[in-house]
């Protein structure tokens, strides 16, 4: 039981600890709980602040830092020692930044390029780790400050396409900011979360996320099936957002005015001021049709929705193009699509909203606020780990190893234990003998090598496989363990198509003791399981070498000489009796390397005849 504490400010019941979630982003980030009464996701707002935290830090000359709104009005006065978009330095080099080495209006230390960049601030560097934990305390601190809790543990999220170094770097943050990070989160993963997308693990869905923010865009395809949110395609552009609608307005504004135009490049003031007002437009262009407004009573500004649109219209294409891609490579069609979610402030934008839902054929889903859309969703996430929604049972890793049989009684493992679940994971298989139309998949949970000593889950047939070769079919079986602690197991045939499944709850009926015992078991016999594999192996790699010269010998004898012939019967002999002599690997391998020496270069001949005849058969003209 989670126990309760009252929240004194409100007199409500609460729970003694809450867990978080955070969705730390390059212009804003916002922090979210589950509220304890009526268990819905709400962002945090901190004496009517308002949700949103600008992801911007300011040293002062003493060292002091502020983070927020306060620090966002530096952006101007003291550029320096403004920090802005830390989250494009995380987990990166100097050489990494590339061609937008001068983007940042700070300086970044360019002392070893290899070496992950610094910040420089004054005389002191800061990594942007150390950046970001600022960030992540200030919300923090808002956190328990409007909780009237301690707030130890958090979920944050990244971007789908952020790699491990990048995901290494924003824990890493999180533990600078006293925060146990429970887990990282892509954000298109939360955002699906927030419309509940994906609770209930027996829906499937096919997800696009649209999330068009100030500095950056990203579209995501996700696939969701049994509470695993698989990422089937990312695409986006990491310098494109609502600051560039904000240009065109300020550019629209230079050109039509020649007062602006003459005096913009030298008026510190002035541009910002241009700033300021653009955004005020686009903004109110997402509500009325017209925006009236003038700098100090002088310079007018003025702009209507339509030419606003003309103005964007590039860019919001831009956009298109890359869901047009990601489709693509996520190899589906618009209609495929179950659902579109639309994040980030600049979805705000009419024009933004229509091009999506018109490109995926249904209207996008913008009821939730898309500022707060990431943070709500992992809240959701952190509630699901504090084990407070009973509906949901997330076990965290799997206790035993899960694999299957393959040839002479070895254990394949397909999902190691200790894996974090839910997970999918799979391997390609093959037939061994010609013609062979069934393939039997049996199931293991254990961690020793043959098959035997572990617990069988459960067997099934892939029937139908279509006569080919033995080594052409092609036979993927793949392990969905969902967040239930279900498997679900499914081979197909990759070439025919042909499908086979099977579900089974590997814990049942399996108490901890047992666990135990099953891996103290493979701990005890790990040295007589090696060699047992090892001996297992020999032979089968030698059952296959006899079945594949045998039928090389029927199927080519003509190319070969009659001692050649000979020999390798003879060789072949020489490997049957020691296998029927019972002979341990060492012999097994030697015979099978007399016969592999002897009859290599055949193959190599047979190929030069095959071009040759090939070669005759065509015409050169
Ligand atoms: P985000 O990075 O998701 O916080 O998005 C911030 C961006 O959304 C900024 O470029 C804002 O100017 C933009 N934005 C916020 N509200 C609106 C609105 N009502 N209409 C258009 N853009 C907006």
């Amino acid at each position: 039981m989670a126990k309760v504490a009252i929240n004194l400010s409100t007199g409500s019941i609460q729970q003694e600890e809450v867990i978080v979630g955070i969705d730390l982003g390059t212009t804003n980030s916002l922090v979210a709980y589950i509220h304890p009464e009526d268990r819905k996701p709400i962002a945090i707002n901190d004496q009517g602040q308002g949700t949103i935290v600008p992801s911007v830090v300011h040293f002062a000359a003493n060292g002091e830092t502020i983070v927020g709104t306060l620090a966002k009005d530096y952006l101007t006065t003291d550029p320096a020692n403004t920090i802005y978009s830390v989250k494009r330095l995380l987990g990166k080099s100097y050489k990494d930044l590339g061609e937008h080495k001068n983007y940042f209006g700070y300086k970044i230390i360019d002392d070893n390029s290899e070496g992950l960049v610094k910040v420089r601030v004054q005389d002191r560097f800061y990594s942007p780790i150390k950046l970001s934990a600022e960030i992540l305390k200030e919300l923090r601190e808002r956190a328990e400050h409007s909780l009237k809790t301690p707030v130890n543990r958090a979920v944050i999220t990244v971007p789908a396409y952020f790699n491990d170094s990048q995901r290494q770097a924003t824990r890493d943050a999180g533990k600078l900011a006293g925060l146990e990070v429970l887990r990282i989160v892509n954000e298109p993963t939360a955002a699906a979360l927030a419309y509940g997308i994906g609770i209930d693990p027996a829906e499937e869905k096919t997800v696009a996320v649209y999330d068009l923010g100030g500095g950056t865009f990203d579209i995501s395809i996700l696939s969701i099936h049994q509470g695993i949110f698989e990422v089937l395609s990312t695409n986006g552009d990491t310098y494109l957002g609502g600051d560039d609608f904000d240009r065109a307005i300020i550019n629209h504004w230079i050109q039509n005015n020649e007062l602006i135009a003459d005096t913009v490049n030298e008026d510190k003031h002035l541009q910002q001021e241009l700033r300021l007002k653009a955004e005020e437009a686009k903004k109110t262009l997402s509500s009325q049709e017209v925006y009236t407004s003038n700098i100090d009573g002088t310079i007018d500004c003025h702009i209507e929705r339509h030419t606003f649109e003309t103005l964007i219209a590039p860019i919001v294409s831009k956009t298109i193009e890359s869901c047009k891609q990601a489709m693509a490579d996520a190899k589906l069609q618009p209609e495929q699509i179950d659902a579109v979610i639309m994040v980030g402030g600049s979805t705000r934008v009419p024009m933004v909203y229509e091009a999506v839902s018109e490109f995926f054929g249904k209207p996008a889903n913008n009821s939730l606020n898309p500022d707060e859309v990431v943070a709500l969703g992992a809240a959701i996430q952190a509630d699901i780990l504090a084990g407070n929604r009973k509906d949901i049972l997330l076990l965290d890793v799997t206790p035993l190893t899960l694999g299957i049989e393959t040839m002479g009684g070895l254990m394949d493992p397909i999902i190691p234990r200790n894996s974090k679940i839910p997970t999918k994971a799979g391997r390609q298989y093959t037939t061994s003998v010609d013609g062979q139309v069934n393939m039997k998949i049996s199931v293991y949970q254990g961690e020793r090598d043959l098959v035997k000593e572990n617990r069988k889950l459960a067997e099934f047939d892939l029937k139908g496989i279509p006569a080919m070769p033995a080594g052409f079919p092609k036979v993927d079986v793949n392990f969905i363990l969902n967040a239930d602690g279900i498997l679900k197991v499914e081979a197909i045939e990759v070439r025919s198509g042909v499908r086979q499944e099977v579900e089974v709850k590997p814990q049942y009926g399996l108490t901890d003791e047992q666990v135990e015992q099953m891996l103290m078991d493979s701990m005890l016999n790990a040295k007589e399981d090696v060699a047992a594999r090892m001996q297992i192996e020999a032979r089968s790699t030698a059952e296959q070498m006899l079945y594949q010269v045998e039928r090389f010998v029927d199927k080519n004898g003509e190319h070969l000489t009659e001692e050649e012939i000979q020999l390798t019967h003879k060789n072949l002999q020489n490997l049957r009796d020691v296998l029927a002599a019972g002979g341990d690997k060492d012999a097994i391998y030697t015979a099978i390397d007399t016969l592999e020496e002897q009859t290599s270069p055949f193959a190599e001949r047979i190929m030069q005849i095959s071009i040759k005849q090939a070669m005759q058969g065509k015409k050169i003209e």
